[in-house]
């Protein structure tokens, strides 16, 4: 038998078991228009070109891009988290993903020990592509660096002390947690993963990142999150003075007995 007949007779199993599995998760990952798949919230794909680069140092491995709104606040975050924790530097793993890049995350079709064989549970923990808030531009996944001893994307970086100052301080930058622990969009906690939606809504660019996470916010709000209306202290309250003749609750004490006259 030619060479070239041996080559394609043996590939072909493996070829059409590729096919197959491309075929069935196609058909697993195909949603109405605008449903949720396994809990996740349908998101757009944003053009690349109108994104801008993470402050030089952030990145960790591959390159971090991002909407322009968010690089000043984050720019703000990196410097006060540098601030609060000397010798710990705030640091990004992945910032927007295409959704091509999301699909090689989620699974690889027909890949040996591919997680497509399970979507439902992968998805717990990582997004079907069209379905990440990777996708928009305004979600970051954190670390530290030097690296504190818990794995990247871990639950235990919610128990370092980066991650225990994101939790404390990040709503102070327009940052807020998606994937809170219990939350019942039913996705896995994600203490690393944070998006950008503004300190206000009169921030530049905070509008449209609402918009983006209108639906997410209103039906599984993250936690911390950053709140709708930010809470200002106008004056300082009146001091209570207190009363003579008065208790702590203000109010008055009864008369003291009076001797009775002999
Ligand atoms: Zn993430």
């Amino acid at each position: 038998m030619p060479e070239r007949d041996t080559v394609t007779t043996t590939r072909l199993p493996a070829m059409l078991l590729r096919l197959v599995a491309a075929t069935m998760l196609a058909s697993l990952l195909i949603a109405p228009a605008g449903a949720r798949l396994y809990g996740h919230i349908p998101y757009g794909e944003v053009a690349p070109a109108t994104l801008v680069a993470a402050p030089p140092g952030f990145a960790v491995g591959q390159p971090c891009r991002l909407q322009p709104a968010v690089l000043g606040d984050l720019t703000r975050m990196i410097g006060a988290a540098r601030a609060a924790l000397p010798g710990s530097e705030l640091r990004g793993i992945s910032c927007y993903r295409t959704v091509m890049h999301q699909d090689r995350v989620f699974c690889e079709a027909g890949r040996a020990g591919s997680p497509c064989v399970d979507p439902a549970s992968r998805a717990e923990s990582v997004a079907p592509p069209g379905f990440s808030e990777h996708g928009t531009g305004y979600a970051i996944d954190f670390t530290a660096r030097p690296e504190s001893g818990c794995p990247d994307l871990d639950a235990c970086f919610a128990m370092t002390a980066m991650g225990r100052w994101l939790i404390a301080n990040a709503t102070h930058y327009g940052f807020e947690l998606s994937f809170p622990q219990g939350n019942a969009q039913g996705v896995t906690w994600e203490p690393w993963h944070w998006r950008w939606v503004g300190t206000s809504a009169a921030e530049p660019g905070a509008r449209a990142a609402r918009a983006v996470f209108a639906r997410a916010r209103s039906q599984f709000p993250a936690r911390p999150r950053v709140p709708a209306m930010a809470v200002r202290v106008m004056a300082q309250p009146p001091v209570p003075v207190p009363v003579a003749g008065a208790n702590e609750a203000g109010a008055a004490l009864p008369a003291e007995p009076q001797p009775h006259s002999p």
